[in-house]
């Protein structure tokens, strides 16, 4: 098995007489700055005004420019959205880069595909745990932590990998295991994880089995407890227990469907076309027609977008959930960023 590393693995004296950046203060960015200044870490933010400005100065973290926070910092962790960091990074975290800085990611994205490309004379690492933002500060406050990748893409100090891990272990990933990785491994998984199963593939498969029911005469009020609602009760068992835990929980007759009938539905050829969204991504088809799409102003993500949030199964889902206070309740703490 890989090499998993915890807190006493890892020595912090290296991160400890740096100014950490944190540029950015949504899901990660407000995580990161808070749980490294809680771990001893001398944090700036850099933000523009707005939303995130106000929220961090309530936190009581320094905020300054972009451009200032870069300035001030030793180690500058761009916890930006991913599609706007080439042009931030150009503008305002570029000019102000020293030699001996170091330049953080929590995913390999702009790097890996070339859309920011770092000076010779800095470090660059990714530190990208694998949870949502929200819960990397909310487990630090209860003294436990996210995991973590960590990645080295250029070590100009030779200390690339000490501090990589220095700041793992300031954001409290050290307490639940930091496991090693590269720029195009973290970016190639993450985007075909999100792609073919955790949220395209889930979705389609969910729309799919919704529409067979409802073409089939079926009340979409069933079909939508079926098909969507009910997958939350099986995602639990499975990240808890792995497919036995899960297939432990259900009747034998659900089991025995899952064996029979689960293999029909994704087969050899779904498997295939799986491939093909990997190769996509491999060979920068996909990440080309997203920085287009980005550039366009995103004529398709949005008329996409608003076709499927009118599909059958979110005006019914809206009416049901209205009347289920308790999932509302959930759906309010929304903005957890998984996958990102
Ligand atoms: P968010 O969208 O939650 O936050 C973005 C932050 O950037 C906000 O604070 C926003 O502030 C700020 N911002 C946006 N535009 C500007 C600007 N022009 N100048 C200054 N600040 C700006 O991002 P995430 O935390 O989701 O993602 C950050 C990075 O972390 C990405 O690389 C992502 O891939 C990665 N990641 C995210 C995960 C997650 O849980 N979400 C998980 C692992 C990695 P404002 O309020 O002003 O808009
Ligand atoms: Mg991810
Ligand atoms: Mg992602």
């Amino acid at each position: 098995m890989t090499k998993v590393l915890y807190n006493n693995n890892i020595q912090d004296e290296v991160l400890k007489n740096k100014k950490i950046g944190i540029i950015g203060y949504g899901s990660q960015g407000h995580a990161h700055a808070l749980n490294l200044k809680e771990s001893g870490f001398d944090v700036v933010v850099g933000l523009r005004k707005g939303k995130s400005w106000d929220k961090a100065v309530e936190d009581g973290v320094q905020v300054e420019t972009v451009a200032e926070a870069t300035k001030q910092a030793d180690l500058v962790m761009v916890l930006l959205p991913d599609e706007l960091q080439p042009k931030i990074y150009e503008e305002s975290i570029k000019p102000n880069l020293e030699a001996g800085n170091i330049l953080a990611f929590a995913h390999g994205f702009n790097i890996h595909f070339s859309q920011i490309v770092p000076p010779a004379n800095v470090d660059v690492f990714l530190v990208a745990p694998k949870g949502p933002g929200h819960l990397v500060r909310r487990t630090f406050e209860e003294g436990a932590g996210v995991p973590a990748l960590y990645g080295i893409y250029q070590d100009y100090s030779g200390q690339a990998t000490e501090l990589a891990l220095a700041y793992a272990k300031g954001v409290g990933a050290g307490r639940a295991g930091i496991l090693e990785t590269t720029f195009q491994e973290e970016t190639e998984t993450d985007l075909f994880g999100e792609q073919a199963v955790l949220c395209g593939g889930i979705t389609s498969l969910i729309k799919a089995g919704f529409e067979t029911l409802t073409e089939a005469g079926y009340q979409p009020e069933v079909a939508y407890f079926e098909c969507l609602h009910e997958t939350k009760l099986i995602v639990d068992l499975l990240y808890e227990g792995g497919l036995e835990t899960m297939r432990d929980s259900i009747s034998d007759t659900a089991k025995w469907g899952d064996f029979v009938s689960g293999p029909r539905v994704v087969n050899a050829d779904t498997k295939a076309r799986m491939k093909d969204v990997l190769t996509d991504i491999q060979d920068g088809t996909f990440a080309k027609g997203w920085i287009l799409e980005n550039q366009a102003n995103r004529p398709q993500f949005n008329a996409i977008n608003a076709r499927e949030n009118n599909h059958q199964i979110e005006t019914v889902g809206r009416e049901l959930r209205e009347l289920m206070p308790f999932v509302k309740k959930a759906a309010n703490k929304k903005k957890d960023g998984v996958p990102n």
